[in-house]
């Protein structure tokens, strides 16, 4: 009997990890697994707020695939997927096509503009180890230009952060600690630059607990972040960004935007044929695609309800590696010809934001919440708690966070 094909697309938390479960339970006889991705390496999306703001280097955020699987069961295939044909059960690639009788589509996140004026031109988003090292770059090459011109702008040295949601807020942490680094590397005076966040909704991390949130927004300011709060950012261009608030228009000179007011799923979804509910398909709790049931899908391209909210779970790292460790242990059940699936179900163990190398807030186990160094210490634990379930002690000691101070 021919081999069951599986094609994963994607090697980010929900793909990998989706991959790395199969391996271990199924056998070279079983199926034939297939694993596509732009790159050869997986990087580390949660991360990639310090390798923007050039706190950590890229490198440490990546790290090759085919260290992680298994080649004798996973063919590992670098290309670009340019859309998913479910009707026909195939894949294009750039350079090819697949077919598939199982699909695990995990491609991940995309910045959203929401259509306003001149972000997608001009704004610069954290979405991968290249977009991220683009931002360390540009932020480098300004605070260097500051001094090499005649006429000073203060623009090289204004940064304006879009959004004060989780990424806005981590990103805004690392920048904190990296300007007075950058102030001594280039000649310049900490007082004339500035990081200025714009966040739409009345309190940044609008939701999140309040005390962590003043909490995180002192941390914040007493290292010279400005916020604009209730301010909606209206239109960026190469050398400013215009907001609204309180039915004012204010224009701020920056040559560096950094765009962080939310995600979509990746748009190959929505153009992709499979139903979905704005770009993300809504899974069955076997985490199936409902028009195309040999279709799973995991990650920021799935929704799922939060039942008692009403509301989708977010897009979260944690829930894509729960979401993939129910989807392989699903697919191996079909390839052993099991037709009872696993439903799944999300366990929440909390959010940490880190705001910064040594200081973070959060709340785990429920709602015990964690300032500080005790915060900062669990956001490690959790950043290398994903190396391990990814690649074990091996990829925990090669890449692990274990500068604790
Ligand atoms: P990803 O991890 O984004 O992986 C998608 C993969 O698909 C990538 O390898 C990509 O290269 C590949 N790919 C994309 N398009 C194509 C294509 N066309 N062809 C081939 N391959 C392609 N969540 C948390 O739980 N905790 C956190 O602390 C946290 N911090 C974050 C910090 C930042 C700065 C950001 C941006 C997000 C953070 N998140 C966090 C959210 C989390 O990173 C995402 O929810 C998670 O990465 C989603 O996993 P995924 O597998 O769906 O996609
Ligand atoms: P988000 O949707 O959580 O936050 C976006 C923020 O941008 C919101 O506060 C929103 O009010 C604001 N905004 C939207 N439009 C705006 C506009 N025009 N002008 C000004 N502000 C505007 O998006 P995110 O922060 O990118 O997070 C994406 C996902 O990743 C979330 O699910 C988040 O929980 C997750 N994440 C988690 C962590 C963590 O757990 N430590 C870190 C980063 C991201």
């Amino acid at each position: 009997m021919k081999k069951p094909r599986i094609l994963i697309l994607g090697a980010g938390y929900g793909g990998l990890m989706t991959a790395v479960k199969l391996q271990k339970k199924l056998g070279v006889n079983d199926a034939s697994i297939t694993l596509v991705n732009k790159h050869d390496y997986h990087y580390e999306s949660t991360w990639l707020h310090e390798v923007a703001a050039g706190t950590i280097a890229p490198d440490k955020a990546r790290f090759a695939i085919k260290d992680i699987i298994n080649t004798s069961k996973i063919d590992f295939v670098q290309d670009t997927v340019l859309s998913i044909e479910p009707d026909d059960k195939k894949v294009i690639l750039e350079d090819g096509e697949l077919e598939y009788d199982y699909l695990v589509v995990g491609l991940g996140f995309e910045a959203a503009t929401f259509g306003i004026p001149g972000l997608l031109e001009n704004a610069f988003t954290i979405g991968n180890i290249n977009q991220s090292r683009l931002i360390r770059e540009h932020i480098d090459y300004n605070f260097a230009m500051y001094n090499n011109e005649k006429e000073k702008k203060p623009e090289r040295l204004t940064i304006v952060v879009g959004g004060g949601g989780f990424t806005g807020i981590e990103f805004l942490g690392e920048l904190a600690n990296r300007v007075p680094e950058l102030c001594k590397e280039y000649d310049i005076d900490r007082d004339q630059v500035r990081i200025i966040n714009v966040e739409g909704a009345p309190t940044i991390l609008p939701g999140f607990d309040p005390e962590l949130v003043e909490y995180a927004m002192n941390s914040l300011e007493k290292r010279g972040v400005e916020f604009k709060l209730g301010a909606m950012l209206k239109e960026c261009t190469p050398d400013s960004i215009t907001f609204e608030k309180d039915g004012e228009q204010e224009t701020i000179a920056t040559k560096t935007t950094v765009w962080a007011a939310g995600v979509r799923a990746n748009s190959i979804v929505e153009k992709s044929g499979l139903e979905h509910n704005r770009g993300k398909v809504e899974v069955s709790p076997e985490l199936r695609a409902p028009s195309h049931p040999e279709v799973f899908v995991v990650g920021d391209c799935a929704l799922i309800m939060n039942e008692e909210t009403g509301r989708p779970y977010p897009p979260t790292a944690q829930i894509a590696m729960q979401e993939a460790e129910v989807c392989a242990d699903n697919l191996a059940k079909l390839v052993k010809g099991e037709d009872e699936l696993e439903a799944f179900e999300f366990i929440n163990r909390g959010t940490v934001a880190s705001l910064g190398h040594s200081d973070a807030m959060g709340a785990v186990f429920g709602d015990k919440k964690l300032f500080g160094f005790t915060a900062s210490l669990m956001k490690k634990v959790i950043d290398n708690r994903s190396l391990f379930k990814l690649g074990g002690i091996g990829l925990l000691l090669k890449k692990g966070k274990f500068n604790i101070f």
